[in-house]
């Protein structure tokens, strides 16, 4: 099975995509994680993508595509994804169907996390506090929100075109989130 966390950032899709992950062996797939792992690997890519993310900006699509393409077809995939901070764009969209299709798969369920603007806002300046993330200062935060809601404005309607998007409140604790969205599982898992 495979499932698209789409939410503004610190709307808790992290979180929630690994403990789904633990729960039900679906493997968590996050672009900015990927690109973190290559920043910090000081390679090429991350030196590059570094600049973009400081700035809250989108990095390429073609990079993207390319890091999910590779890890897709990795064994612990083979249960499901859960695709968290991608796709963002239509484009990403677009490419992660074909990848998907030449595999005989689909995506399975697209979540909406919603989440106040201003928990958003209060969230965000604990992690930068905790974990010292270089683009979660206030203005590549404001940035990233104005990123999401343009590109939401884009990708989602793509998406509620093809199917049903619930939308998870995502303004709970942790563990009302994770409740809302097995629910929502719970339709399509296997008993
Ligand atoms: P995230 O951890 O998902 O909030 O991503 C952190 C940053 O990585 C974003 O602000 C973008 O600069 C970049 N990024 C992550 N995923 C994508 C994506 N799917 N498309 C473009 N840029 C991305």
């Amino acid at each position: 099975m495979n499932v698209i966390f789409f939410g503004p950032p610190a709307a808790g899709k992290g979180t929630q995509a690994k403990i789904i992950q633990e729960r039900y062996g679906l493997q968590q797939l996050s672009t900015g994680d990927m690109l973190r792992e290559e920043v910090a690997s000081g390679s090429d890519l991350g030196r590059k993508a570094k600049l973009i993310m400081d700035r809250g900006e989108l990095v390429s699509d073609e990079i993207v595509i390319e890091m999910i393409a590779k890890r897709i077809d990795s064994p612990e995939c083979a249960k499901g994804v859960i695709f968290d901070g991608f796709p963002r764009t239509v484009a990403q969209a677009e490419a992660l169907q074909e990848m998907l299709s030449k595999r005989g798969q689909a995506i399975d369920i697209v979540m909406e996390l919603d989440v106040d603007q201003d928990r958003i806002i209060e969230r965000m300046e604990k992690r930068a506090a905790e974990e010292e993330r270089s683009d979660d200062n206030i203005e590549a935060l404001k940035k990233r929100l104005q990123q999401y809601n343009d590109y939401s404005a884009q990708v989602l309607p793509h998406y509620r075109s093809r199917g049903n998007v619930p939308v998870i409140d995502g303004n709970q604790q942790v563990e009302g989130v994770t409740a809302q969205i097995e629910e929502v599982l719970q339709v399509k898992l296997p008993s």
